[in-house]
Order: structure tokens, then C-alpha cells, then sequence
């Protein structure tokens, strides 16, 4: 029976290609990355992906067959398809076949999803939390997020898991790629925080004036001082705790978790988050609630896509 079976899991991100094998109790028995290289287009990008997951699937030496293979990439898409819908993050993919070709390559079947929705549910399944109501955001190369409800994964009428990133935290703000102004994703997400800094940085003798600035560099100079990458930080965070206050009220979680490459900044992003978001949600909602960093570090994504193969294997 499937249940007893691994799944081959990948993840799709704007920054690396993840792949890895995981058992039903959510045990990562293999793990390789690579960048993903946006620029490449997705022929290319897709062609390493599944070369990935079959390394992943060969340093996992296997003794029973794997039962399915979960898919995580950036949204829009359709995950009854499994086509990949034009992402802001995935500059051409539009229209990309991603479940067949995953489904051709490996035959098995193949189950795509929203990666930050699917992240929502391998935190409720493996997270190690012990709660019913989860919000779960993913603060990486772009910034999205997904809900876990009374036990179950909200999908939406468009299962699109809810544009969490979209949520508009000042509107008459930035423009964003979705094409709305001051979204919580044209502040939060890596690619905006490293944009922000450029742009404050022009013409300053920061060393963040320089081409080439990533998120990564920004939290780096935040804590070594330098003003112009303590502002974008406290930007960032001020922003992103509005944005967790606001869920918190919506949904009232037990557990807001936060993950992805720029939550690797640690207590310098959460504390500010946490007390920001905690603070300016209304005090019932406030009370029952907390916020936290994932304990999956970059495997958050494959226990995602793994937990969205389950949860699709127990449906068909
Ligand atoms: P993906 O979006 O492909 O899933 P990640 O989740 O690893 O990739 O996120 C990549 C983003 O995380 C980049 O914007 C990178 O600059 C940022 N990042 C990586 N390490 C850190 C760090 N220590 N502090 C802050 N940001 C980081
Ligand atoms: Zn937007």
C-alpha cells in the first residue's frame, strides 16, 4: 500500500531546485539542491529538475517502490493539471506542463502544487507542532504562504491556496508583479528586500551600492550597522508583522510559522516580526497565537511537496 511507500518530492523556487525522497512519517532519506537559474527558461530548468530527483532518488537506495512524486512550485498554476500558469518569480513559464512531464519521466503519478501552500501542509503534517490552525509564509526568492484550517488545507474555489502575498499591506505602495500597488510580497520577499537596498543605496557610499546586492547581504549589513540596510531590515519586518497581525486576525492560527531562505536570518527577523505582529493583532486573536521559524530549514519545500503527494494518494 502507498502508505507504507516513500514519495520522490520536488521543489521549484526562484532561487534553488530541491529534491528529495521522504518517508510517510515525514522522513527526508534524501536531499540534493542546485540553483535554479531563472534565466535558463523552463526547458532547461525543468530538464534539471528531473535529473535532480533522480539522483535523490538514487542516493535514497530504496528497497520499495516510491509511490508518487510531489511537485512545489510558485503559483498561479493549476494543480489539477499540474500546468504552471505564468509565475512572477518563473519569468516564461507559462503554460509549462510540469505534472505530465514529471509524470512521463519517472511513471508515477505526479501531484503538483502551490509551493508555499504545500509547505502549509507538511508543517501541519511533520512540523512538529502538535496544532489544528496553522498560517505558514515562506519568506524566499518571492513571499507567499498557505493555511491549514481545523486539520485541513484550505484550497479555494481557484485552488490557489489563498495569494497570501498579495495581501495589500499599503495601497498606494510599491508596484508588485502581480500588478497591484504596495502587496506584502513587493516588500518582504528576497528579491524586493535586495531591490529596496540597491535603491537606497544609489548614489550613498553604502556598501550596498554596489550591482548585485541579494537579501542575504542586506541582513549581513543590517546587523553589522550600516544605516541604509538597517532600514530596508526594519522595513521588511515592520511590514511583514503588519502582514502577520492581519492573518492572524483573518485566521486566527495557533501557530503563524515562518520559512524560506530569508528566515535564515534567525532572530533578526523573527523577534521584530513576532513582536510587531503579536502587538497589532486584535488581543483574543493575539493571545491564542504564536509566531515561529519552521525547524526544516531548506527542506521545507520537498517535506511540502511530500505531505501534497500523501494528501493526494489518501483522496484518489
Ligand atoms: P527559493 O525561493 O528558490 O525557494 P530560498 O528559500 O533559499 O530559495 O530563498 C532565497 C532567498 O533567501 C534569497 O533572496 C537569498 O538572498 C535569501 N537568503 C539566503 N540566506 C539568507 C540569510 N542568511 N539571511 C537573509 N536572507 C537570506
Ligand atoms: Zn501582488
Amino acid at each position: 500500500m502507498f502508505q507504507d511507500q516513500p514519495v520522490l518530492a520536488l521543489d521549484v523556487g526562484g532561487t534553488k531546485l530541491a529534491a528529495g525522497v521522504v518517508s510517510p512519517d515525514g522522513t527526508v532519506l534524501s536531499f540534493c539542491q542546485i540553483e535554479t537559474t531563472v534565466s535558463e527558461g523552463p526547458t532547461a530548468v525543468v530538464k534539471r529538475l528531473l535529473e535532480l530527483g533522480e539522483q535523490a532518488t538514487a542516493e535514497a537506495r530504496l528497497a520499495e517502490p516510491l509511490a508518487a512524486v510531489g511537485v512545489g512550485c510558485g503559483g498561479p498554476l493549476d494543480p489539477g493539471t499540474g500546468v504552471i500558469l505564468g509565475p512572477p518569480g518563473l519569468p516564461g513559464w507559462d503554460s509549462v506542463p510540469l505534472g505530465r512531464l514529471v509524470a512521463e519521466r519517472f511513471g508515477l503519478p505526479a501531484y503538483v502544487e502551490n509551493d508555499a501552500t504545500a509547505a502549509a501542509l507538511g508543517e501541519y503534517r511533520w512540523g512538529g507542532w502538535n496544532v489544528d490552525n496553522l498560517v505558514y509564509l515562506t519568506v524566499s526568492t518571492g513571499f507567499g504562504g498557505g493555511i491549514v484550517a481545523s486539520g485541513k488545507l484550505f484550497h479555494g474555489a481557484a485552488n490557489q491556496g489563498g495569494e497570501l502575498g498579495h495581501v495589500v499591506v499599503d495601497w498606494q505602495g510599491r508596484p508588485c508583479g502581480c500588478g497591484a500597488r504596495g502587496c506584502a510580497e513587493a516588500y518582504v520577499s528576497g528579491t524586493s528586500i535586495a531591490r529596496r537596498a540597491t535603491e537606497a543605496a544609489a548614489g550613498t557610499d553604502s556598501p550596498l551600492a554596489r550591482l548585485g546586492v541579494t537579501a542575504k547581504d542586506v541582513a549581513e549589513y543590517a546587523r553589522a550597522g550600516d544605516p541604509v540596510a538597517s532600514a530596508v531590515w526594519d522595513e521588511t519586518t515592520a511590514m511583514l508583522g503588519r502582514m502577520v497581525a492581519v492573518l492572524i486576525n483573518v485566521c486566527e492560527p495557533q501557530l503563524v510559522v515562518l520559512g524560506g531562505g530569508v528566515t535564515r536570518a534567525g532572530a533578526q527577523l523573527l523577534d521584530p516580526v513576532r513582536e510587531a505582529a503579536l502587538r497589532q493583532a486584535m488581543p483574543p486573536a493575539a493571545r491564542a497565537c504564536d509566531v515561529v521559524l519552521s525547524k526544516h530549514g531548506a527542506a521545507v519545500g520537498v517535506l511540502g511537496a511530500a505531505a501534497i503527494a500523501y494528501e493526494r494518494l489518501e483522496e484518489s
